[in-house]
């Protein structure tokens, strides 16, 4: 099908939920996607982090066929060994005790919020708000729209239950105020990405590691984004040295399945009990059978210092080009700050010429494949300086 028939049908048959650039992907391998048109493509986004070995990983896809020709699905009243292998080697690499397994980041939230309320309550702290931060994103659905603090994001949509306060990021005192006032936990991103890749420092989040443990509050950190290596560590916490009571997972964890997990330390192991939360499709056996192609990756010796290195490459030769201000982020996820200051035109430029690139805010935003090769991404770069000297120069017309 040519490109319009494509997007005539979409424009019929679906919600306009989406501010589509006009591209149809056909298929890929690799950081390299082909369109409907035959057109060649440098993936720089994976998807919004998502296809973390890239387009069609070999060992990926053939783990995940196997698996959908034997035991596609079990409902979660019975056992079954790829979901249980799963969970336990994501306990390991997590360094956390417990998973609850579903389908989404915002699940993962949805689940970690429960977990913190009914903790809380067999704590005789029912009512503690959960402590979130202002510019945070945790998902689209009505609880985690609540805990997100934009309020952009909030109109219309009330009303609200009610049960989080927000509090400026790196501004201890707000926090510790917050949970002077009876607050049940904190959530946080190590670095905000919807809100326009903004890293939080190891000083703050260590104080919200100390304040938490002073007030009795769990500290939350949702990895969505930040998680399953995009950082250069499974986990981004770690590079501040610090251990969450509850993180959750998504967006790369599956390698392109939809999978979301909460994962806990041992003192919540069994808070959530039978009958207290679930998931139909939660732990489907073909989606953990990627995830763990994925985790036995990402594990593997030397794989995450390969995301540090390109992350470096990244931001060197970012840096060094016409058009752009600043760079920000942590080892593959990066946002640009350009002179130009409209991300999305450039984006769209970006396309025309042959890279996929994303946008926060203002921002242009770089989520490659963590697989993705040092030619793909110097290819892509050479795009990218190439869109950004043009649009530089000429400030966009046309
Ligand atoms: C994308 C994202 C979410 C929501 O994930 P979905 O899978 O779209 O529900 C939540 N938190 C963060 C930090 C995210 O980046």
């Amino acid at each position: 099908m040519d490109f319009q028939t494509i997007r005539q049908r979409a424009e019929h048959a679906l919600m306009p939920t989406y501010g589509r650039f006009p591209v149809a992907l056909e298929k890929g391998s690799g950081a390299t996607a082909t369109d409907s048109e035959g057109r060649i493509l440098i993936d720089f986004g994976s998807g919004i982090g998502v296809n973390s070995l890239g387009f069609c990983d070999a060992e990926w896809a053939d783990a995940v066929a196997r698996q959908a020709a034997r035991l596609q699905h079990i409902s979660n009243l019975y056992y079954q060994e790829t979901q249980s292998l799963f969970a336990a080697e994501l306990c390991e690499a997590a360094g956390m005790s417990r998973a609850f397994l579903c389908n989404s980041g915002a699940e993962a939230n949805e689940c970690a919020i429960k977990l913190a309320r009914l903790y809380a309550a067999q704590n005789g702290r029912e009512g503690g708000a959960i402590v979130t931060l202002q510019n945070s994103f945790h998902g689209r659905t009505l609880a985690t729209l609540e805990a997100t603090g934009q309020d952009a994001f909030h109109a219309d949509f009330g009303p609200f239950t009610g049960g989080f306060t927000y509090v400026p990021a790196e501004d201890s005192e707000a926090l510790a105020s917050a949970l002077r006032e009876g607050a049940c936990a904190v959530l946080l991103e190590c670095v905000q990405g919807e809100g326009g890749v903004l890293p939080l420092s190891n000083d703050y989040l260590r104080l919200a590691r100390r304040l938490c443990d002073e007030h009795g509050a769990l500290l939350m950190i949702d990895e969505v984004q930040t998680g399953a290596g995009r950082t250069g560590r499974f986990l981004a916490c770690e590079h501040a040295g610090i251990r969450p009571d509850v993180v959750t997972l998504a967006k790369g964890l599956g390698g392109g399945l939809p999978v979301g997990a909460c994962l806990c330390a041992e003192p919540l192991a069994a808070v959530l009990s039978a009958g207290k939360h679930g998931s139909t499709f939660g732990g489907n056996p073909v989606v953990c059978a990627g995830g763990r192609v994925v985790l036995s990756r990402l594990m593997s010796p030397g794989f995450l210092d390969t995301v540090t290195r390109k992350g470096e490459l990244l931001r060197t030769r970012l840096k060094a080009m016409k058009g752009v201000r600043s760079v920000r982020g942590l080892g593959m996820m990066l946002g640009i700050e350009l002179t130009n200051g409209d991300a999305r035109r450039t984006a769209e430029r970006c396309l025309e010429n042959g890279l996929l690139v994303l946008t926060a805010k203002t921002l242009l935003r770089l989520l490659p494949p963590l697989t993705i090769t040092d030619e793909e991404l110097n290819r892509g770069l050479d795009i990218l300086e190439m869109v950004l000297a043009e649009t530089t120069a000429d400030t966009m017309k046309g």
